[in-house]
């Protein structure tokens, strides 16, 4: 049998295992993805990107694909009963909050974001990676013996690889006002898994059939809902019994309804509610959630689900929205979901094989969360695996995966909790109708939701790299935190800059060319950690004087840039040091700089890309960086931030020690205290 070794197998090529591909393949690490599907979807399932997954997709030059082709929601519009029961608008607020981020939310089907993944991965990785389909694990065993060894291969997988019969996903042609649509139920958890099946059936097909064993140093089951990985680890999802369903449309309308091109939640008096969200290529989405599970009693919701058809769901739709009419000339997809809000007990098992995105947590489709989260997911692990596989990183890195993640896979079923009872419940007559929703409340809570739906209020808690106070979050013995002495550094130096926040963006301009640029358009996802120095008015003696301080012990031959860095490696491949004055742009030169912030390389010259300044650009604006983020400019500040593009600490300008002992936490020594040209 044939065997190969890898660094990590990605088991499910959805939004997470493509993320995660994408990171690794950036990273140069590895690795093989495999999907037991033959295909990838190509229209339906979800939907909507928050602004924070944009500026994700950004941070690997995806971001203008989205954004382009997608269609942007500006607007919510909630309508709800008026005192004689007709629906009315009652009112209109912003789909995203103004100025969380460069981006708003926008829609595009899933198919098309696993398009600009895979494209991604294929330029990243040179065509050397690209998703195996029709491939599908029949085992897995871990070495336990040395799962801590870093340059082990404690996995071993058995890969079967189907024919093209067996992987391709049976679709039941829906016929619907003549017009026959594509349905996502083959990909639908109110379907039975069928991986058990399509292992029976490809071991019939002998000719067809090849297996291969996989050694793998790291493992990531992204094989949503129904996960493989997650059952042979031996993990469960826990949460609520009741599932609810849910029907989904994907139309080109026909009404007279006159909010459909914006996002409208729709409350009737007695026929339920309807989430409205307007699409590409004139398409509108409809949700409506049709049942629970708890209502269909004697009957395997799973396996009967011949009442659900586009019919029943449009049926559902005209009655809510009446006395406005619904019809549709083109039914593009249509599906019917079941979901509980459930998160797994562990996100992973002894810091070798993990779980991301469906198959470590579910939830409603109300807020479009699904793909979100469960690419962040992937975003969050991307970064760690590489850095440790790279062996830049100790393994202690691995454990903030779960730490992180599962938080916010909680935040988001309390999330999802209190939605789903205030979006399906019947809206109150008065304020004595006790049992029924309270519109404001509604209101209320939509507004609220929308921060955390953006991905934007993400705040992680204390740990080996986000340096906040103990207190902050009431860090426990469970944090993965740092050792007897954990570095603290000083937010107030930077208030709008939250440790364990990703860091917001404005403009700053090149000092060489006076080229305005998005801080975040600096910060590339490619692994590499940064350090912001943020000198202030460099045209002051006491700022420029602190600035050279560190500047001398950062261009030190034992200074964290130059041990961590490997010998072989660009100056900027592990810690990218980036600075931002606050000087006018005119009073200095970018030679004024000590030599540290603008390394010179043996092919490129000189480096003009790292030094940046706070001031007017001729065409755009101010950034306003210092004011934004109340950063005093006699004072200034150290900022470091994760690959992610989260801040793990704010310090003193010239606090070289504390920077030096935050990465010394974790970080390995090169042997390397000869780094050329810097
Ligand atoms: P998935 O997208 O489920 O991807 C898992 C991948 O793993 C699949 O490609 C699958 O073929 C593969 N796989 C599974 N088992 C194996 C195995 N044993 N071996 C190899 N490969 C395997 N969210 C929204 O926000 N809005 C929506 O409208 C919406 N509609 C949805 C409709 C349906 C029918 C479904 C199922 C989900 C929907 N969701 C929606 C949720 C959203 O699609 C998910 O949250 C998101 O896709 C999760 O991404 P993932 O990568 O974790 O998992």
């Amino acid at each position: 049998m044939a065997e190969d070794h890898v660094d990590v197998l990605i088991v499910g090529a959805g939004p997470a295992g493509l993320m995660l591909a994408t990171w690794l393949a950036k990273c140069g690490v590895k690795a093989r993805i495999v999907d037991k599907r033959g295909t990838k979807i190509f229209n339906g399932q979800a939907d909507g990107l928050q602004c924070r997954t944009l500026e994700i997709l950004d941070s690997f030059g995806i971001g203008h694909r989205a954004w382009r082709e997608s269609n942007h929601m500006l607007e919510i519009c909630l309508w709800n009963p008026d005192s004689n029961g007709v629906i009315h608008r009652s009112s209109r607020l912003p789909d995203t909050i103004p100025g969380i981020s460069r981006f708003q939310q926008v829609v595009l089907h899933q198919g098309r974001i696993e398009r600009f993944f895979l494209d991604a991965i294929n330029e990243f990785s040179s065509g050397g990676v690209a998703v195996e389909r029709g491939v599908l694990p029949t085992s897995l065993e871990i070495d336990r013996t040395c799962v801590e060894d870093p340059e082990a291969y404690p996995i071993t997988v058995n890969l079967r690889h189907l024919s093209e019969e067996d992987a391709t996903p049976k679709q039941s042609s829906t016929m619907s006002n003549g017009i026959s649509a594509q349905d996502g139920l083959f990909r639908s958890n109110l379907m039975a898994d069928d991986t058990a099946d399509m292992l029976k059936t490809s071991e019939l097909n002998q000719k067809a059939n090849t297996t291969e064993t996989i050694k793998a140093k790291y493992m990531v089951g992204a094989d949503g809902a129904h996960s493989w990985v997650r059952k042979e680890i031996g993990l469960k999802l826990k949460g609520e019994s009741t599932d609810y369903i849910w029907g989904v449309l994907d139309i080109v309308p026909i009404t007279d309804f006159p909010d459909i091109r914006s996002r409208c939640a729709v409350h009737s008096a007695n026929s339920g509610s309807i989430m409205v969200i307007p699409r590409e290529n004139k398409l509108v989405r409809l949700y409506i959630q049709l049942t629970t599970t708890s209502k269909i009693q004697g009957q395997d919701s799973r396996t009967d689900r011949s009442w659900i058809t586009p019919k029943v769901i449009l049926e559902s739709a005209q009655r809510i929205l009446s006395p406005y009419k619904l019809d549709y000339r083109k039914l593009d997809w249509w599906t019917a979901y079941q979901i509980g809000q459930r998160v797994g007990s562990s996100f992973g098992v002894h810091d070798r094989v993990f779980l991301a995105g469906d198959a470590v947590h579910t939830h409603s489709p109300k807020a479009g969360q699904g793909m979100n989260v469960s690419m962040q997911d992937a975003y969050n692990l991307g970064w760690k695996l590489s850095s440790v596989i790279k062996g830049h990183s100790n393994r202690s890195i691995l454990k903030t995966y779960e730490f992180e993640r599962k938080a916010i896979a909680h935040a988001l079923i309390e999330f999802d909790h209190k939605f789903s009872r205030l979006f399906s419940g019947r809206p109150a007559k008065d304020i004595m109708d006790e049992e029924g929703i309270s519109m404001d409340e509604f209101r209320d809570a939509f507004q609220k939701g929308n921060l955390f739906a953006s991905g934007i209020a993400v705040d992680y808690g204390r740990s080996l790299i986000v340096t906040k106070p103990v207190a902050e979050n009431g860090a426990s013995e469970a944090t993965p935190a740092t050792t007897s002495t954990p570095v603290t550094g000083i937010q107030d130096l930077a208030p709008g800059l939250k440790v364990g926040q990703r860091i917001p963006s404005v403009k700053v301009l090149n000092q060489s060319d006076a080229r305005p640029w998005h801080l975040q358009e600096l910060l590339p996802s490619n692994g590499t950690w940064r350090l912001l120095v943020v000198p202030g008015d460099v045209s002051q003696p006491g700022q420029k004087s602190r600035l050279e301080k560190l500047c001398g012990q950062l261009s030190n031959p034992e200074s964290f840039l130059r041990r961590f860095t490997p010998n072989t490696a660009r100056y900027d491949s592990v810690i990218e040091v980036i600075t931002i004055h606050g000087a006018p742009r005119q009073s200095v030169d970018v030679f004024d700089f000590p030599e540290v912030l603008r390394p010179f390389h043996d092919v490129d010259g000189w480096d003009y890309e790292k030094i940046f300044v706070d001031d007017q650009s001729y065409h755009e604006g101010h950034g306003e960086f210092y004011k934004t983020f109340n950063i005093r400019r006699d004072e200034g500040c150290l900022v470091i931030l994760r690959p992610d593009q989260y801040i793990s600490y704010v310090g003193k300008l010239d606090d070289y020690e504390s920077a030096d002992r935050f990465f010394s936490e974790f970080m390995l020594p090169q042997n390397n205290l000869t780094l050329p040209n810097v």
